[in-house]
């Protein structure tokens, strides 16, 4: 054994186990496992879990929010600031920046991410190449998808269609796209499907992201993923104006979304800040509706979005902040729903990322967070330190926190 996991909880109610790694892959679960490891960790009754999975996060523009602020914490002005700013990005700053935001995640336990890179004409691939950088150095620690995002609109910013193709030449592995911020909607999807059929790869859109029902083309992207054979490899982020949708409505689009298996990534920490600005009272709180999504069997994924920047100017690269963000956003605290919400920052995104053997069981990959609680039921609300992060089946990341009250 390389590494030998000793006494954790995997399960509430039942026995302590212990967890046997080789060559990056679990070997063994079970009450008692003999023999030697070349490490050891003392579990101590901690809770073991898989690592947690970013599935939506923008590297590239992070930890800016000191540089331009946005006055009025509308989209409106946060997408004007940010393009003000990206003109001054070089590629040392964007490399320094993304760098620090990716120690950030890895720290908080995050052994896998997708992370949207963006590139128009004016800006060239010049963040997008500093995120291809980042992937192939971090590789040891965190496995990393790069969707490749078209931010400022495909028809509305000539020359972009082209871009996406040379970004999938030069390895990125998502097709992105942004239907909401250009137009027509539906013709921005098919291109986006055209690319990624023929490139084979899955697809990550920004879908909509509105306070109110309207300038939404979700119904359209379940009816083309459908026709395509896209099943389970489209995943859409925000996807806020369902928060305003009818119930009628919004029933028929939450059954065809589940009919062709769509991902769902809310941004609370995002859509919270930027949401509903224009209401002067009753404040919404424009998320997309988790529960009804989860209840209808859509696969929900929580994710970041942005640390510090126009757009967010908080966070701190943490998904268990996040999920304890959406748990009273989207009354997910009681008994019945708690349990639902950690699999949304492990479990969902893996299989919304189609992770290859993710998850706590013999045979998959060691990736694994030892998190300093000692209850699965509570493991969110106690807010825990990540212990250790192991990464095919090494150690990563430790935090040793003690805390003293002095009488
Ligand atoms: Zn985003």
């Amino acid at each position: 054994m390389d590494l030998l996991i000793k006494q954790v909880r995997i399960n509430d109610g039942e026995p302590l186990q212990d967890v046997a790694i080789t060559d990056g892959k679990i070997t063994e679960i079970a009450p008692t496992i003999a023999g030697t490891a070349t490490e050891t960790i003392e579990g101590n009754g901690r809770v073991l879990i898989p690592g947690l999975v970013e599935s939506h996060i923008h590297l590239d523009k992070a930890l800016i929010a000191d540089r331009e602020p946005n006055k009025s914490g509308t989209l409106k002005e946060a997408i004007e600031v940010t393009a003000k700013l990206k003109p001054t990005f070089t590629e040392e700053d964007i490399y320094t920046r993304a760098k620090k935001a990716l120690e950030m995640i890895i720290s908080h336990g995050a052994t896998a991410v997708r992370t949207h890179a963006e590139f128009d004409p004016a800006q060239g691939f010049t963040g997008f190449n500093t995120i291809m950088r980042l992937k192939e150095e971090y590789k040891e620690f965190i496995d990393m998808q790069v969707v490749a995002f078209p931010q400022e609109g495909i028809f509305k910013a000539p020359g972009t269609e082209k871009m996406i193709y040379e970004a999938m030449e030069m390895g990125a592995d998502v097709v992105g796209g942004i239907p909401y911020n250009d137009a027509p909607a539906n013709e921005h999807i098919d291109l986006i499907f055209e690319i990624a059929k023929k490139y084979d790869k899955d697809i990550d859109l920004h879908q909509d992201f509105a306070d109110e029902a309207d300038n939404t083309s979700i119904e359209y992207l379940c009816e083309k993923t459908i026709k395509e054979g896209y099943q389970g490899r489209v995943s859409v982020g925000h996807l806020t104006a369902l928060h305003a949708m009818e119930p009628e409505r919004l029933e028929k689009v939450i059954a065809s979304m589940a009919e062709a298996k769509i991902n769902v990534m809310p941004l609370p920490a995002t859509d919270l800040h930027l949401g509903a600005r224009n209401d002067s009272f009753n404040v919404r709180r424009a998320v997309t509706p988790i529960r009804k999504l989860r209840d209808a069997g859509v696969n929900v994924a929580l994710a970041t979005n942005n640390i510090r920047n126009a757009f967010t100017p908080y966070g701190n690269g943490d998904l268990i902040q996040i999920a304890m963000l959406a748990v009273p956003v989207g009354h997910l605290g009681g008994s019945d729903d708690l349990p639902t919400v950690l699999p949304m920052i492990t479990e969902n995104p893996a299989k919304a990322l189609g992770l290859k053997d993710y998850g706590l069981a013999v045979g998959k990959n060691a990736d694994l967070v030892l998190l300093d609680t000692t209850s699965i039921a509570t493991a969110l609300i106690d807010f825990p330190e990540r212990a250790y992060v192991i990464k095919n089946g090494r150690v990563t990341v430790k935090v040793e926190k003690t805390v003293t009250i002095m009488k």
